[in-house]
């Protein structure tokens, strides 16, 4: 009798490492997305090249993950040192994307949620590099979570209830977008000050869309909190003044990966059922 080759669990293993590894692919590409977004330019085109001595980066150097790790975060050619966002970004989109295989197997929930994940991704970093929220993100984000939420209710089921129903993912974009608005607006009239940026304001339209009204609370309360803690944190720390500016779109995103993972339980907890 021939042994079997791979248990059942074997099997499982080798399809969630394929699909890390998927992600760090996808990762090396939000990368670049991640640099050349803010700049204007293609992101497919030209292929990418090392920001020092400008030299193009050869395949077998371009490997998701371990290449960094086997250059030691170095170019090839001039040693220049490459950040290490690069690789924290391939190792964060590899581990989502396992994570959210193992919740939701091949379904439209992993499909849907890896999508957002990736804009998640790529608008946090550039918000932390330039404070900026892309609208070339964001704003097709809208359009894609209303487009994912008719799929969900007219063509292909989906079981695990993460994608909300259409009505629910407009209200999602009115209530997340709305709110900030009015935030903002009042926030000017009381202190003349623009503060809450229109990208964060789409930002959070486009969070309600991809998951719904009941991601607006929990998504903005805890932004908010961490946020403020880690605010607060950066201006005893470094004796920033008032009008220091932290990019807010990260704990947005953050919040709403949060919801994501955990937002059946979450919804729970403030929203009793009765
Ligand atoms: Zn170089």
């Amino acid at each position: 009798m021939a042994a079997t080759v791979l248990s059942y669990d074997g099997i499982a293993v080798l399809l969630l490492s394929s699909i890390a590894a998927f992600g760090a692919i996808v990762g090396s590409f939000l990368n670049v997305c991640i640099v050349r977004i803010p700049k204007g330019v293609s992101i497919v085109y030209p292929s990418s090249h090392c920001p020092g001595c400008k030299k193009p980066i050869r395949f077998y150097d371009n490997i998701p993950l371990l290449s960094y790790l086997l250059l030691r975060g170095r170019c090839h050619f001039c040693g220049d040192r490459i950040s290490p966002r690069y690789f924290f970004v391939e190792l964060l989109m590899a581990s989502l994307a396992a994570a959210l295989y193992y919740q939701f197997g091949f379904s439209l929930a992993f499909f849907v949620s890896f999508v957002f994940v990736a804009a998640l991704i790529v608008i946090s970093f550039i918000d932390l590099d330039v404070r900026i929220v892309p609208d070339v993100i964001s704003l097709p984000g809208i359009v894609a979570g209303l487009l994912f939420s008719v799929v969900a209710r007219y063509l292909i089921d989906d079981p695990f209830e993460l994608i909300p129903s259409p009505l629910n993912a407009l209200v999602g974009v009115v209530v997340g977008g709305g709110f900030l608005l009015a935030l903002a607006w009042a926030y000017e009239a009381f202190t003349g000050v623009e503060g809450m940026g229109g990208g964060d304001i789409k930002l959070l339209a486009m969070i309600g869309a991809f998951l719904g009204w009941t991601s607006i609370p929990f998504t903005l309360f805890f932004a908010s909190l961490t946020g403020s803690v880690i605010g607060l944190g950066f201006m005893i720390g470094k004796g920033v003044g008032r009008r220091f500016a932290l990019p807010f779109a990260p704990f947005l995103c953050l919040g709403a990966l949060l919801y994501l993972l955990f937002g059946q339980d979450l919804i729970q907890f403030y929203l009793p059922p009765h």
